[in-house]
């Protein structure tokens, strides 16, 4: 609570004469709005709705736009600059570089690259400078994605929306960073330990692998199972 001095009062439009002696109101303070964030592990899909956004990928963009994250993991940015001469196909390892110039926007540098980074794109930390490995379901694309998709991050975005829409799961708050969260969701549930978690999603520190163990049923209902059946 704070306190207001009101030295000149008016009733009925007619000015009061001045009291010299002040009058001390109390005034209330509004309470400041509670910021909720909203972290993308609440936004992940289900076996269900990942069948049904594949199922409305129409082309190798669309393909491209739900199977980099929900399957490598991959950031907005970093399938934006995407390009084949990151994949080692023998392997089947992608190796994210450490810079590269930028030339997504039909051969010049996309809006971001030009603007912060002086034409030179880089994964947003170096912990994002990592090996992935290619499962079958991403190569067949990966293959095809030559020089870059030649798309804004906008662009991306924009294809996302409509794919989730004509998924039927317009409804939901589902974007890209939902999607790799998702591949991290379930990362968390396997085996994998919190640190290659770590390593896998380019991540700098364990804190976000934890929370997305914290935040997994997997581990708990294993735990319940076990103390059930000994
Ligand atoms: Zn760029």
């Amino acid at each position: 609570m704070r306190q207001k001095i009101i030295t000149n009062r008016v009733h009925n439009n007619k000015a009061t004469a001045i009291s010299p002696i002040a009058t001390i109101e109390r005034v209330k303070t509004p309470k400041p709005k509670k910021v909720v964030v909203r972290s993308s592990r609440e936004d992940i899909i289900n076996p269900y709705e990942e069948r049904l956004l594949l199922a409305n990928c129409n082309d190798l963009m669309d393909n491209i736009a739900v199977r980099f994250p929900l399957y490598l993991g991959l950031r907005l940015g970093e399938i934006q600059h995407c390009k084949l001469g990151w994949f080692e196909q023998r392997e089947k390892l992608l190796s994210l570089p450490t810079r590269q110039i930028c030339d997504c926007a039909k051969g010049s540098p996309c809006y971001e690259c030009r603007k912060y980074r002086g034409g030179i794109w880089s994964p947003k930390t170096a912990a994002g400078i990592r090996v992935l490995l290619v499962p079958p379901t991403v190569e067949p694309y990966l293959l095809q994605i030559g020089n870059g998709l030649n798309c804004s991050r906008q662009c991306l975005e924009v294809r996302f929306r409509k794919i989730k829409r004509r998924a039927g799961l317009g409804y939901k708050s589902l974007y890209l960073h939902a999607i790799s969260g998702t591949y991290a969701t379930r990362l968390a549930e396997s085996d994998i330990s919190s640190i290659s978690m770590m390593s896998l999603m380019g991540w700098d520190t364990l804190q976000s692998s934890e929370a997305y163990v914290k935040s997994s049923m997997h581990h708990a209902h294993a735990e319940l199972a076990r103390i059930q059946a000994s």
